[in-house]
């Protein structure tokens, strides 16, 4: 089949950037390798730059009546303590909150919202292998369907969203650089009772993440990057004894975990494209800059991404083509967002685990600098909340 632009993998990134340029009315094919969205234990973090597009589109009052829960304020329980590290209710934005949404939930709205538009195509089921390239120009991508039948897509314009383990980024021989991270995620549910309140962040000897999915709470343990088969070996009970330590609210739900089944690791991984683009064909998201969770911000990142895209390479595609200075573009505006946001994460991941077993974690922010200083939980809520040079939908 033949296309103006084929975007491959239907992940924030690459949903967000097909409804955009078809909203434009370019035509857009989509190739999504599973046949839904369903994932757990992925970004679940809607953050205010997030939201805010969503208004600028008008779809604000339709999102927030998709299931989510708000936090306005990021919080650090040390002990009996909790320390509020990032605000959000100043931020110069419509929803001065962090939504907790189910990543599944997000990309079925988006996808909604693409099939409104005549020239939006999901296809499903159908995993990218290859670029096609003629005269040293990607011209289209190589697939198949679940069945195995073969599936060729010609487009003037490839976009990559596949995502961290990118299959085109090694097709089209891009290599990332790659930083060492010092933290891997062990995920778990835990009961919620109604009403039941805990900080997100609960350091000690460790550190775990609670987020609130209203009848359980979304938990992370954060063990030290190759940790997992250590722990393991201690059985689940070593699991939920760290886990009632550091975090007292969850301490009667995490009874219910009985089996490691219940838990699934996260390899955590932060690397980058120097070059994020070949001619007829851009990287966007994680496949141009794989995000930790550290902060949460990974979702919004490659949103951001989406934007930057859809505004400067829709009008080229319904116009003159895409030249190669218009993909160096959007590098440009979008990698060092990226660069710094990464830093950020690591330097986020060695404080969050210690160096050594035994020692203490440490919040994120210093708590006598955060007390010393009033305004500084507001200035790194801005920073989370909305991310270095927020975009815009032009329309
Ligand atoms: C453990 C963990 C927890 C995280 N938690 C958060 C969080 O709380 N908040 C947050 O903002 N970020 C979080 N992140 C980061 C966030 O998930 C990513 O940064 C974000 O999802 C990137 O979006 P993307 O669209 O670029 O890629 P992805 O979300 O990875 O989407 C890629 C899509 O491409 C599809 N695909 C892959 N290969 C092919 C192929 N060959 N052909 C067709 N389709 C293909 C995949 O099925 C997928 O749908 C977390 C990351 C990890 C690893």
């Amino acid at each position: 089949m033949s296309t103006t632009c084929c975007v491959v993998g239907g992940g924030p990134a690459g949903l967000m950037a097909a409804v955009l340029l078809a909203r434009q009315g370019v035509d857009v094919v989509v190739l999504e390798k599973h046949a839904d969205f369903l994932r757990d234990f992925r970004g679940d973090t809607i953050h205010p730059s997030t939201t805010e597009l969503m208004a600028e589109l008008g779809w604000l009052e339709d999102f927030l009546a998709l299931p989510h829960t708000r936090v306005e304020r990021a919080t650090v329980g040390l002990g009996e303590e909790t320390v509020v590290v990032g605000r959000f209710d100043r931020l110069p934005v419509r929803c001065r909150f962090i939504a907790f949404m189910p990543q599944w939930d997000f990309l079925d709205f988006l996808a909604a919202r693409g099939a409104e538009l005549p020239s939006f195509h999901l296809l499903r089921s159908t995993a990218a292998t290859g670029v096609l390239v003629e005269d040293g120009r990607c011209v289209g991508v190589t697939a198949h369907d679940d069945d195995g039948t073969p599936v060729h897509v010609r487009a003037e314009l490839v976009l990559a969203a596949d995502g961290r383990d990118s299959v085109l980024r090694e097709a089209a021989g891009l290599e990332p650089v790659a930083h060492r991270s010092r933290m891997d995620v062990l995920w778990f549910r835990v009961p919620r009772v109604p009403g039941q309140e805990s900080p997100l962040f609960n350091a000690g000897d460790g550190a775990v993440v609670a987020l609130n999915r209203g009848e359980y709470w979304q938990a992370a343990l954060i063990i030290p990057a190759g940790g997992h088969d250590a722990l393991r070996d201690q059985g689940v009970g070593a699991l939920r004894e760290r886990v009632r330590r550091l975090a007292p609210a969850l301490a009667e739900g995490v009874e219910s975990l009985g089996s490691w089944d219940q838990v699934r690791l996260l390899r955590v991984r932060v690397d980058r494209l120097r070059r994020w683009w070949r001619p007829g064909l851009l990287f966007i998201g994680d496949a141009a800059h794989a995000m930790s969770p550290a902060g949460g911000v990974g979702i919004n990142l490659a949103i951001q991404d989406a934007v930057a895209a859809a505004n400067i390479l829709g009008p080229r595609l319904l116009g003159d083509g895409v030249r190669e200075r218009d993909l160096a573009r959007v590098q440009r505006r979008r990698s060092w967002p990226a660069r710094v946001t990464q830093l950020f994460q690591l330097v986020l991941a060695r404080r969050l685990v210690p160096a050594r077993p035994g020692r203490t974690a440490k919040p994120p922010l210093p708590v006598a600098v955060v007390r010393a200083l009033p305004f500084l939980p507001h200035l790194t809520g801005r920073f989370i909340g909305l991310g270095l040079r927020p975009e815009h939908v032009r329309s």
